[in-house]
């Protein structure tokens, strides 16, 4: 049976406090948990900070190209389907660059789970504007200010056909793990947006701001995550700064619905063809 240490690969170099500590000590002790072994799941991320995270998770993983861990990570997924696999990534790498995949994942509906760690800024970079940092926030590249809206990550999710939607903190651990629990454990695309705090570059959302702002629905009487509607007005209401598992959906995964049940667990054997064909079709 797998322990923490089993899941741990290199020290990390994030900065002290960094709000990505906590997302892989959730990802590590969910695994534990969850009684899978290292060689079960691959880690695919993405460019920046967070992207990171492959090489300190002790794990098959893949440090993909920029805003790319999503179509490796639905390929690996098609590839092998006995696989967890876990894409991880910020907010600039999957809502900037790889916004498009983004959608696209939603819609489909292969069975990963998608971890991102938002910030609403460009760490690696040393702290340019991102998709989702705030209007009227002022970087190096908005010095008067951000002009745009900030992108709508959970909404855009719902949406686009994403079947588990939810947002979790980093100073919130308990309640992080039980959502990464539970979008691991869900059967198709789950996202969890993870607020987490850049504590050197964005002086704005602050572990203290997202206290200060967050509303749990989880906590909130009568709230029923299967209720798209309400979902996206509970979501509109609390301008976003709300975590929980906010939306699901129970709907046949993609290798269930294009593939069919496999016994092997192997695209190839499925439809006769192969992996290579199967991250075609991405
Ligand atoms: Fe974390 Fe920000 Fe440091 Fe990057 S720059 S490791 S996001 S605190
Ligand atoms: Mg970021």
């Amino acid at each position: 049976m797998a322990t923490m240490a089993d899941f741990r690969y290199d020290k990390a170099t994030w900065c002290p406090g960094c709000g990505d500590f906590s997302v892989l000590a959730a990802l590590q002790q969910v695994c534990v948990r969850m009684g899978l072994e290292p060689e079960d799941v691959v880690c695919v991320s993405g460019i920046g900070c967070s992207g990171k995270i492959s090489q300190h998770f002790g794990s098959y993983g893949f440090h993909t190209l920029h805003g790319r861990s999503l179509p490796t990570a639905q390929g690996v997924k098609m590839a092998n389907q006995d696989l967890t696999v876990i894409a991880a990534g910020g907010d600039g790498d999957g809502y900037g660059i790889g916004v498009g995949h983004f959608i696209h994942a939603c819609r489909r509906n292969v069975d990963i789970t998608y971890i991102v760690m938002d910030n609403h800024i460009y760490g690696l970079t040393t702290g340019q504007a991102s998709p989702t940092s705030k209007k009227g926030h002022k970087t190096k590249t908005s010095p008067a200010g951000v002009g745009e809206e900030p992108l709508k990550p959970l909404e855009l999710a719902i949406v686009s056909g994403a079947s588990f939607v939810a947002q979790a903190f980093s100073g919130e651990l308990k309640q992080m793990q039980n959502i990464i629990e539970a979008a691991m454990k869900h059967k198709g695309f789950s996202l969890v947006n993870v607020f987490s705090p850049c504590v050197t570059f964005n002086r704005v959302n602050t572990y203290e701001w997202f206290k200060e702002h967050i509303v749990n629905l989880d906590e909130e009487e009568g709230y029923d995550p299967t209720d798209k509607y309400n979902a996206m007005k509970r979501i509109a209401e609390t301008e976003s700064v709300c975590t929980g598992i906010l939306y699901r959906e129970e709907r046949p995964a993609w290798h269930e619905y294009v593939l069919g049940a496999t016994e092997t667990g192997t695209v190839k054997q499925t439809l006769d063809i192969t992996p290579a064909d199967a991250a075609g079709l991405i």
